[in-house]
């Protein structure tokens, strides 16, 4: 019998159940073991924040906060955001903490849930998660260079070879007025065949027309100037360094001038993962540097850059190309009678303080039923423990992947797994 409840999650927010959450923690060991190697600490920032650390930093006209963003007041009357990402939140901490006084670069990776309220599809949610990292304090292509490879060790420490990275760079301050005047200019007699919302952008931020996905646009917009064309010499030099260290460690990468991602706060380069395999949604990872941002929420001249993974995305290519083995338990103890289920428990509290998956038999079922259970959890080792055991001292082991048995005594248990 099935029956669906009273309640059900909210749309577009999803239980992470297992067996997948098995993959989820394999995606989060990786990260914090290839992270770590590159001097990266984790931090844990709240999941909400005051709705301005939003606005400010991603941009009034951006997607994200003019459509997506799950703002309330609380209590007090206060407009506050749940996160819908994680580079802000990292910002505000980093600046609020004076982390910058600490020596330099100062690196961080965080995880956890973050959310937008867009039109929930295969790959989109309202609630979903990223793994990130952000490094402040070095101005230099090096550290792109070094992030955009440690993003790469890291899909490939999971076994994604079929990514491509694609790389730009977005300009500064300096360059990017002008090539706002040039996209202006290029659009100002093709207004009429962009979508409704690039109209609007294009009075507020045209850069905004690159990133729209909606197929006229991406038509008019093919032959616009190329961002990569307007770059002053500093930015100009930046990029080429980068792209000559990415040669050096090997990225294969290309470079695509449209990328300006979706957030008002990039300086210079940016990037993005995509997957083939993923269908539409495919970008699997992206991020970028962001020189002014720490200096907006008030803090020294820092420069930064980081990234963040889409954790959803990750583990569905992860299902798609890469096998699982889930864990199982080491030794289940089938067990009938009084005096049996009683050192059962002993055996099992005892190998579990060695670290061991044990499982226990219902001592009130049969030893069918028992043997059932322990095939079902694919259970390595059954142990099966009665009466005449109990008196002889002596208890009898399957393996089950191979049905090989033996008799062991009940004095040697601890010893048991130690040559297994
Ligand atoms: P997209 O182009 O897919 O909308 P984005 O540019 O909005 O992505 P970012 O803000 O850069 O995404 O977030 C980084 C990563 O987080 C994305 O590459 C993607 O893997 C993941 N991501 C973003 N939005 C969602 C969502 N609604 N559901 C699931 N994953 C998401
Ligand atoms: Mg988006």
């Amino acid at each position: 019998m099935s029956s669906d409840g009273r309640y059900k999650a909210l749309k577009g927010m999803q239980d992470i159940l297992p067996p997948d959450i098995y993959i989820w923690q394999k995606v989060e060991n990786a990260a914090r073991e290839i992270f770590s190697s590159y001097g990266f600490k984790e931090i844990r920032p709240p999941v909400v924040e005051s709705t301005d650390i939003f606005v400010r930093s991603i941009g009034e006209n951006t997607d994200i906060v003019e459509k997506e963003m799950y703002t309330f007041n609380d209590k007090a009357e206060r407009s506050i955001t749940l996160r819908p990402e994680g580079t802000a939140s990292v910002v505000r901490c980093y600046v609020e903490n004076h982390l910058y006084n600490l020596p330099s670069p100062q690196k961080y990776y965080y995880s956890g849930p973050m959310f937008r309220y867009e039109r929930p599809q295969s790959g989109r949610f309202r609630q979903f998660y990223q793994i990130g990292v952000e490094s402040f304090g070095s101005p230099h292509p090096a550290m792109d260079a070094d992030i955009i490879s440690m993003l790469r060790h890291f899909l490939l420490r999971l076994g994604l070879k079929e990514v491509k990275f694609q790389v730009n760079s977005i300009g500064c301050e300096r360059c990017r007025p002008d090539y706002k005047e040039s996209l202006l200019a290029f659009f100002s007699d093709r207004l009429g065949n962009l979508c409704p919302d690039c109209r609007r952008r294009y009075g507020i931020n045209p850069l905004r027309i690159l990133d729209c996905k909606v197929e006229r646009c991406i038509e008019m917009r093919a032959d616009a100037p190329r961002i990569t064309d307007s770059l002053c010499h500093d930015c100009r030099t930046h990029f080429d360094r980068l792209l000559s260290l990415l040669g050096i460690l090997k990225v294969e990468y290309i470079v695509n001038p449209d990328m300006v991602r979706g957030l008002d706060y990039y300086t210079r380069t940016t990037f993005e993962v995509t997957s083939e395999s993923l269908g539409s949604q495919n970008a699997v990872a992206a991020g970028g540097r962001y020189d002014r941002l720490v200096k907006e929420f008030g803090g020294p001249e820092t420069p930064a850059i980081g990234f963040a993974v889409g954790m959803e995305r990750i583990v569905e290519l992860l299902k798609k190309s890469v096998r699982h083995e889930y864990p199982a338990p080491n030794l289940f103890i089938a067990n009938i009678g009084d005096p049996a289920g009683k050192k059962s428990i002993l055996i099992a509290d005892e190998l579990r303080n060695k670290g061991l998956w044990i499982e226990l038999g219902d001592n009130e079922t049969s030893l069918k039923s028992q043997m059932r259970r322990a095939d079902k959890l694919s259970a390595e080792y059954v142990f099966i423990i009665g009466d005449d055991e109990i008196n002889s001292g002596k208890l009898k082991w399957k393996r089950l992947s191979d049905s090989t048995n033996g008799e062991i005594s009940l004095s040697e248990i601890s010893s048991f797994f130690i040559n297994k």
